[in-house]
């Protein structure tokens, strides 16, 4: 639809669906925080004259159509309007129609999401949405946009499924920049007040590094004679001022107090950065506005640290860690990072890679050097020398700073749901602080009951003669405390640590050792356990014993394991099976196997190679010896190793491949066990796979790792 106004052609959008969702929920559903918006608006500002104002750096000229750069808001009573006009970099025509309307960002349907879950409005700007927070209080929108790369364009809407943008032909000329214009819904007209705005600007948007001016009204009484009336009724028809009392008891020579009304841009915000500020001089209310405003967080920070370095290179920053997790954490098309780098007080860019890295992504805050060159490109910045050094000390500060949190254990375990993710991904990356960031590891363990254990605190705890820190890997602490593997190391009384997190496979493989202690896998080969001279001889015996009942297993157990032994790990169970000290765990194959996109040559390599261990001191084993010494070829034998095999995959924490020809399995067990005769009850032998042979060759075929 196209039609033509104002010398300009009206061509109307129809927003994008999910933005459209949003609009009608923001318009729609009662928020009591509507506030929030002018805050997101002036935000968009700052964003915008960053922008500009890092062009300009490198290529003076883009300043040119409007040098100053500031933010100004303009409430119009008579109109119910309140205008935002800044001189940002301004949007294209392009930017318009994409920015704000047709290209939804990921941010407007998780957010959405977490408004019908009672999240409150005012986290609008951290889904990057915050635009339209300007519908809470206006019934239109009115964005008029000066790019230097394009004509004055405006964008217009009442929700409502569509927008237009039409060329600016008659408007006043922005020069550069944006205003929009919010036509203010009836009840709303609180927002046009300026004690109302000035509170808001400080409440919210203190630390905005720009000059935020407001129209303000100034009235001042002068007194007029006679000669003089005449001219200021010419003012009056204008509406310039105000009458206000006639002196009559004067004698003839009439003589009027007049109230003049006159308007002025008054300075509202204070600019001096935070960061330059000493740290004992800032408040706790102060760091708290400071980290609102640049996070657009609506919870307090949980921690923060303020520091300079000084010396051979010199820099100030201040650092937070949020109390939670973002909905994007690990969304790897969000920005790199959430630090802002300034160079002398003049913001370069919030995108910087080298700054600090992916791992503590999470945290947020400013650096401000003196070293760097104003004008410094991207590509100056990836081997830039002074940056390097910045990036150490964040994150050694950074690390400081969580150890501090460590202190309160309440806040700790808040650190921790959010963020050990990313600690663990710290230990798999960052080869020089793994060490120190091992430290903030916390687990569950066979003896942390409901608390968790750092590996500092198992340390302490290691009994007389354990040389290794002992863990397993698994789906859930449930599933990894009663394991077989933990039987032996139980009945010593060593500690072992419960990993359960995905990223723990990773970060555990890297790690390898902590205080010159070797991290053991309970689920792995070379799990050797300290034993007495007599132990060892039983051991042997026993070895003796079993070794043909061994043979006979991996005979019947083929390729399905690389070998069978006799175990010393478990003491109850009859058998486990184990996998390679350095291949996967069953815990990585079966992650590995979750994972959609992973690249399958690796696991033909790494996927486990299992080996059967099986416990010469239980029952069913010994019975098992028994009957293969007296036949090697006993079809209970067969049925039974291969049960016991299903079994231990299970217990081991391996999937099953075929779960049915197991089920089947465990049904003819049964009826063996109930005294079924087999040809009396066809209806329970119809879904019987064949037993042995048969099914071998069909399993081996499941069993395969893709
Ligand atoms: P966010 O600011 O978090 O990216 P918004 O919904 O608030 O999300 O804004 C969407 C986009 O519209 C911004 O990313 C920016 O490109 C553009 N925009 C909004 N306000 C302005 C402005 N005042 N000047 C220039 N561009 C703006």
């Amino acid at each position: 639809m196209a039609d033509v106004s104002m010398g300009g052609e009206v061509e109307t959008f129809a927003f994008q669906a999910e933005i459209n969702q949003l609009l009608s929920l923001i318009i729609n559903t009662f928020y009591s925080n509507k506030e929030i918006f002018l805050r997101e608006l002036i935000s968009n500002s700052s964003d915008a004259l960053d922008k500009i104002r890092f062009e300009g750096l490198t290529d003076k000229s883009k300043l040119e159509a409007q040098p100053e750069l500031f933010i100004r808001i303009v409430p119009d009573k008579a109109n119910k309007t309140l205008s935002i006009v800044d001189s940002g970099i301004g949007m294209t025509k392009a930017d318009l129609v994409n920015n704000l309307g047709t290209i939804a960002r990921s941010g407007t349907k998780e957010f959405m999401e977490a408004l019908q879950a009672g999240a409150d409005v005012s986290m609008i700007g951290q889904f990057g949405v915050g635009f339209y927070s300007a519908y809470l209080v206006a019934e239109r929108v009115v964005v008029t946009s000066k790019h230097n790369d394009d004509e004055q364009y405006i964008w217009e809407s009442q929700a409502g499924g569509s927008f237009t943008v039409t060329r600016d032909v008659s408007g006043e000329p922005l020069g550069r920049g944006t205003k929009i214009t919010l036509f203010m819904k009836e009840d709303q007209m609180e927002y046009l007040e300026e004690r109302r705005i000035k509170d808001l600007v400080k409440k919210h948007s203190e630390f905005i590094s720009y000059p935020i001016y407001l129209w303000t009204e100034k009235t001042t009484e002068k007194e007029v004679s006679d000669d003089e009336e005449e001219e200021e009724k010419k003012k009056e028809e204008e509406g310039d001022i105000e009458e206000v009392e006639e002196d009559k008891d004067k004698d003839k020579k009439k003589k009027k107090k007049v109230k003049e009304v006159s308007h002025e841009w008054t300075l509202i915000n204070k600019q001096k950065p935070i960061w330059m500020r000493k740290p004992e001089e800032i408040t706790k209310e102060e760091y708290a506005s400071f980290y609102k405003s640049l996070t657009n967080d609506w919870e307090d920070y949980l921690a923060v640290k303020h520091f300079s370095v000084e010396g051979q290179l010199e820099f100030k920053a201040i650092l937070f860690v949020p109390r939670r997790a973002p909905f994007d954490l690990f969304d790897t098309r969000k920005k790199p990072n959430n630090i802002k780098l300034y160079v002398r007080r003049v913001f370069i860019m919030d995108n910087c890679e080298e700054l600090i890295p992916e791992y503590l992504g999470f945290v947020k805050g400013v650096v401000d050097s003196d070293d760097l060159p104003l004008n410094i490109s991207r590509e100056m910045l990836q081997q830039n020398k002074i940056l390097k050094v910045i990036r150490k000390n964040l994150v050694k500060k950074c690390i400081e700073m969580f150890n501090e949190i460590a202190e309160n254990k309440e806040d700790y375990a808040k650190f921790y749901e959010a963020f050990s993710k990313n600690i663990k991904l710290g230990i798999h990356e960052d080869s020089q602080n793994r060490t120190k960031l091992a430290d903030l590891l916390r687990y569950h363990s066979t003896k942390s009951g409901d608390e968790m254990t750092s590996l500092k605190d198992y340390v302490t705890r290691m009994k007389e003669g354990q040389k290794d820190i002992y863990y397993i890997t698994g789906e859930t602490k449930k599933a990894v405390e009663n394991s077989p593997f933990l039987e032996r190391l139980k009945k010593k009384g060593y500690e072992v640590l419960f990993m359960v997190d995905a990223i723990d496979e990773y970060a555990v493989g890297q790690l390898k050792e902590y205080d010159g202690k070797k991290l053991v896998s309970a689920t792995k080969e070379g799990l050797k356990l300290e034993e007495t001279e007599e132990e060892k001889k039983k051991k042997e015996e026993k070895k003796a014993a079993f070794e043909n009942l061994c043979k006979v297993i991996k005979e019947i157990l083929g390729d399905r394991v690389e070998k069978v032994v006799v175990s010393e790990r478990v003491v109850d169970s009859p058998c486990v099976l184990v996998t390679g000290e350095y291949g996967w765990s069953a815990n990585m194959e079966r992650i590995m196997k979750a994972q959609a996109l992973r690249d399958s040559s690796m696991s033909s390599y790494m996927s486990s190679k299992k080996t059967m261990e099986i416990n010469p001191d239980n029952a069913i084993m010994e019975e098992l010896r028994k009957r293969a010494e007296a036949d090697k070829n006993d079809k209970s034998v067969k049925d039974l190793v291969l049960l016991i095999y299903e079994t231990a995959l299970l217990t081991s924490g391996f999937t099953l491949d075929d779960p049915n020809t197991f089920a089947s399995r465990i049904h003819r067990m049964l009826k063996l066990g109930l005294n079924i005769d087999e040809d009396l009850s066809p209806e329970l032998d119809s879904d019987m796979p064949p037993l042995e042979e048969d099914t071998i060759q069909e399993e081996s075929k499941m069993e395969e790792v893709d």
